[in-house]
């Protein structure tokens, strides 16, 4: 190995930082950087993901990206692994594996399996979990048996799947999701016994003001328009039937250690009040910012530093901008109601809702059933037997689960 004076003078060497290999791509800097901290991107194609490579790349300064999976679509990631030349790229479907293989063969393309094995023994810093629905939990697993790995948690069903496994992990979960974060952000220097409340706000969704009878006929089109943010196809349908804030209840509730009575939820249509916490003095902290998942993902990336970002900005304040809040309208948007029944059942309970929602969610967006139909599918789902049964594993779990999706379909589709 060649010496270089520039590692030896801030003994980045001697302390094993960095080996300068670097050196011949011509991005040396990087081992003279003590604190440039190693990042796995998980879901990289998906929103979330590809707003962290984003990131990344603004900062490259801070971090590294050592690793990206993708469930199917490397094409959407291949610009940032030719920016940021990451040392493996896992590609978690066989198929999808297959053919990437043969498009890039110059790659360092690995399947799901060496994925899971990086994430538990590599040197890794943070591992940002982008990935959508409940196959998100083994990845979130599997990063915190990694004894010096932070887990920055987009894949709110790693919570809601397997919240009784990971909750042993939870002072290395730095949540990404905007409310959390925001809830995250407020309780910083708080004893927990202060607590008496969180307020979790919802942007009420599309249908925010509508009624059961107007709901009838929405189109997956309609419920694709969220107002205000963007994201992915199963989180906007869940936002409009409010799941999403059901979800996040659940997650609140595994992340933070509060029973289902002390998280309530706020409309609060702007988006800028991300939550708040009640304290049982009486105070309240809240968590404002414009409605920028970057500024989320930047937060649990540099927890507990703030880097320089001058984007997503909000300065409405100075032109008369009103902040407003109301209750949710738990007669139309029953879900919150399913949630806290959910946690009240326990074990696999908040699973078996969250795997009917993914099955009435695909089944609405291909135009098979109604708006209205998914609360049918979750109502109905909720008091099936296996929703009391308290599986002792997530191996266990997942295949109750498995077997769940598939009672819900031949249920209700005959399929
Ligand atoms: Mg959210």
């Amino acid at each position: 190995m060649e010496e270089c004076y520039l590692c030896y003078e801030v003994g980045a060497l001697a302390q094993g930082l960095r080996a300068p290999a670097s050196h011949a791509g011509g991005r040396w800097f990087e081992s003279i950087t003590p604190h440039l901290r190693r990042v796995v991107v998980l879901g990289g194609s998906g929103s979330i993901g590809q707003q962290t490579l984003s990131l990344l790349s603004t900062f490259s300064q801070e971090y590294r990206l050592v690793g990206v999976s993708v469930h199917r679509q490397l094409e959407k990631v291949y610009p940032w692994i030719e920016r940021l030349h990451p040392e493996w790229i896992a590609v978690t479907d066989e198929e999808g594996l297959h053919s990437a293989r043969t498009t890039y063969p110059h790659l360092p393309l690995i399947d799901q399996s060496a994925l899971y094995e990086k994430l538990a023994t590599e040197r890794i810093d943070i591992v940002v979990n982008g990935i959508v629905g409940s196959a998100g939990f083994w990845a979130s697993w599997y990063a915190l048996q990694n004894p010096a790995a932070q887990l920055a948690l987009a894949n709110k069903e790693s919570l809601v799947f397997g919240g009784k496994w990971l909750e042993p992990f939870r002072n290395r979960i730095i949540p990404v999701d905007s409310e959390h974060s925001a809830l995250f952000q407020c309780l910083i220097g708080e004893p927990p016994e202060s607590i008496e409340k969180l307020i979790l706000t919802a942007s009420g969704g599309p249908f925010r003001g509508k009624k059961a009878g107007e709901l009838a006929e929405i189109t997956p089109a309609q419920a694709l328009a969220h107002p205000v943010w963007r994201m992915g196809a199963r989180i906007t349908v869940d936002s409009a039937t409010l799941m999403n804030k059901a979800l996040e209840l659940i997650e609140a509730h595994w992340l933070f250690g509060l029973s289902a009575e002390q998280i309530e939820v706020w409309v609060h249509p702007q988006c800028i009040v991300h939550s708040m916490v009640l304290f049982r003095d009486g105070a309240m902290k809240a968590q404002l910012s414009s409605p920028d998942m970057r500024l989320p993902i930047l937060y649990a990336l540099s927890y507990p530093r703030r880097l320089a970002f001058s984007e997503g900005r909000w300065q409405p304040f100075l032109n008369g901008h009103t902040l407003s809040f109301e209750p949710v309208d738990e007669e139309t948007f029953p879900t919150l109601g399913y949630a806290r029944e959910a946690l009240r059942r326990g074990g696999a309970a908040p699973a078996l809702l969250n795997a009917a929602d993914e099955v009435a969610v695909e089944a609405f967006l291909e135009g098979r059933i109604g708006f209205l139909d998914i609360f049918r599918w979750l109502e109905w789902s909720l008091v099936q037997p296996e929703t009391l049964t308290s599986p002792s594993s997530p191996q266990e779990l997942e295949a109750l689960e498995k077997d769940f999706r598939q009672k819900v379909r031949s249920h209700f589709l005959g399929v």
